[in-house]
């Protein structure tokens, strides 16, 4: 078979690209390994930036998030036993949504496959790229129920599958991935309780980073800094919550509300770009072209980023002949990708200053922090950044 364009992955980038095909008339076909329930419950990010939502508004598929969605306009540091909090809202007049991701792809894949009439294929495996760099490139993959290879032709790939998918596993030699290792790792944690805060927590603590992230009325995510590699097993709920406890205390609280802990993850925490993000007919988006530890809650919001430039430029080149869109797409993602993975370092040193048994980076950590506290510049400029803006980058 043929089509203009075959998305490799349904996540937020891959869903979103589709959608505005879709809403265009373009045919295309996303291929995705997990299934539709999987895809759904699949717990992950939370925070979106306003401009996100508005990207998502202005190609109709924002009507169930801002229903459902929860506005957030403050953080709270906790740091010698006390909690100090960060008006951002206060500061700029601008908010954070928090939607948890697997609501959001719920919403988009169901507007792509059931209201637009995307196709889309779950469940595939072995998906290769072939041909990439001629302008017949061809994407292939077994069927789950036939078991068949499938050969797709088209003439764009977008490599939407993420940090493990076949994209990155296609990129050529020429492709320059820059890469920064932590050399820490995060516990993450789903509580199936509620949140113990009306905002985010950051608790920086010298024997680690804590953090609280609220997802819904009776879910709650945790991070818990830990050793690269650990191993969850070692992390039974009790240690972990009175680990949190202790992290997170500040004797001006109530303690944390515990229960259950539905996921415990160790993440290895890392950074990469790859650069160009474009190779011949496969132009990458999300993910698939730039990890972000989960520091500053942006990767989902990059991912939507691209998505949107992606969409719009291959709409604009099949229907209109208008290449402008696609020939800026990976400058135009790229100024935002670099400028969120400063941000992400700068906030990291924050986190994991104290921690990190150097007297010296403790002393110029907590210089950090207080001056987020002292200068009302500095805070300006923390609140610009956590928030993220629709201006150029
Ligand atoms: P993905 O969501 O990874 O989607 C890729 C899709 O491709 C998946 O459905 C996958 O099953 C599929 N796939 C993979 N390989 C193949 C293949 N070979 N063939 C076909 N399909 C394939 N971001 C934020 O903005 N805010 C947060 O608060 C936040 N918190 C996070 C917390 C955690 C614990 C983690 C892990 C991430 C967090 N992120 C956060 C990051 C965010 O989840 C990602 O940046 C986002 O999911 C990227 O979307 P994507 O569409 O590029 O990729």
């Amino acid at each position: 078979s043929r089509r203009p364009v075959v998305i490799v992955g349904a996540g937020p980038a891959g869903l979103t690209v589709g959608n505005i095909l879709r809403a265009a008339g373009v045919d295309c076909l996303v291929l995705e390994a997990g299934t539709r329930a999987f895809i759904e419950q699949r717990p992950r990010a939370g925070v979106i930036e306003e401009w996100a939502v508005r990207g998502l508004e202005q190609r109709g598929l924002g009507g169930n998030l801002t229903a459902r969605a929860q506005r957030h306009t403050e953080c709270e540091f906790r740091f010698d036993g006390r909690g100090h909090r960060f008006d951002y809202g206060g500061l700029t007049g601008r908010h954070h949504w928090v939607y948890p991701q697997p609501w959001l792809v719920t919403d988009l894949v169901h507007e792509y496959a059931d209201v637009r009439g995307g196709a889309i294929r779950f469940g595939v495996r072995d998906v290769r790229l072939h041909d990439l760099d001629s302008d017949r490139p061809s994407v292939s993959y077994t069927d789950p129920d036939s078991g068949e290879r499938q050969l797709v032709r088209c003439d764009f790939v977008a490599g939407c599958d993420g940090a493990r998918g076949a994209s990155r596993a296609a990129l050529p030699e020429r492709a320059r991935i820059s890469r920064h290792d932590y050399g820490i790792g995060w516990l993450a944690l789903l509580a199936e309780a509620p949140p113990s805060s009306d905002c985010v927590l950051f608790g920086m603590h010298p024997d680690g980073f804590a953090g609280h992230m609220a997802r819904g009325p009776g879910l709650t995510r945790y991070y818990l800094q830990c050793p690269p590699g650990d191993d969850p097993d070692d992390w039974p709920d009790e240690r972990v919550w009175d680990e949190l406890q202790r992290r997170l205390h500040a004797a001006d609280r109530p303690p944390l509300t515990r229960g259950p802990l539905l996921e415990k993850r160790v993440l290895d925490m890392h950074n990469y770009v790859v650069e160009p993000m474009v190779y011949g007919r496969l132009l990458l988006a999300g993910d698939a072209a730039h990890l972000v530890a989960p520091i500053a809650a942006k990767g989902m919001n990059l991912a939507l980023n691209d998505a949107f430039l992606l969409g719009d430029g291959l709409v604009a080149h099949l229907t209109e002949g208008d290449d402008t869109g696609l020939d800026g797409y990976a400058e135009a993602c790229l100024r935002r990708v670099w400028d969120y993975q400063e941000f992400s370092q700068w906030l990291s040193e924050i986190y994991h200053g104290l921690s990190h048994g150097d007297p010296f980076r403790a002393g110029t950590a907590r210089a950090r922090l207080r001056r987020l506290f002292t200068s009302p510049a500095a805070a300006a400029a923390f609140a610009e950044q956590y928030l993220g803006t629709a201006g150029a980058y």
